[in-house]
């Protein structure tokens, strides 16, 4: 299986997922899970939702130690009432780095590719890009989470990163993709 980043005006993004199948399955998930991760990491991301390569059912990839994973049908059953102020970036959104208040610390049910349950507790930028993740899945679009001043600030830095005048890398940390009890 290939997969491809769809357009960032592609209105998939903004379309809520349907549930995956196991019973009718739309793909073969194996094959569909490996293929994700390659892409993932092609483009040194460290989440990447389905409908973000024009597939619109509920999955993502995760990069994280020791493995990498992929979640089906993801539910966020419980967030934490601390909210954290981090950096997110996005593989569809290029170059533009935005500041998002979010739970510090979530507990989600899902499935592993092999249908097996899993209901986890994530901490640090494991939780923060699973919630990402999640707001793919129900068609929303990252940097509208953002409040209007940091939103305003991350288009202005594009345009910096993008005329060469600065660069800028989201930092991944490998310390903090530790957090994963997977
Ligand atoms: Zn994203």
């Amino acid at each position: 299986m290939n997969l491809n980043l769809v357009d960032s005006s592609d209105p998939i993004l903004r379309t809520k997922c349907v549930p995956f199948d196991f019973n009718n399955p739309v793909v073969d998930i194996i094959e569909f899970s490996h293929a994700i991760v390659k892409l993932m990491f092609e483009h040194n991301g460290i989440g990447l939702a389905a409908n973000q390569v024009g597939l619109g059912f509920r999955a993502f990839a995760l990069r994280a130690v020791p493995a990498n994973f992929v979640c089906i049908n993801p539910r966020i059953v419980w967030k934490s009432e601390k909210q954290v102020l981090l950096e997110e970036g996005c593989l569809t959104y290029p170059n533009l780095i935005v500041k998002i208040k979010r739970p510090e610390f979530i507990r989600a049910r899902f499935w592993l590719p092999n249908g097996e349950a899993r209901t986890e507790k994530f901490i640090g930028m494991t939780a923060r890009c699973f919630q990402h993740e999640v707001d793919h899945l129900d068609g929303k679009v990252f940097y509208e989470q953002a409040n209007r001043y940091h939103r305003e600030q991350a288009f202005k830095r594009r345009k910096k990163i993008e005329k060469g005048e600065i660069s800028y890398k989201i930092r991944v940390d490998d310390n903090f993709l530790d957090d994963v009890r997977i």
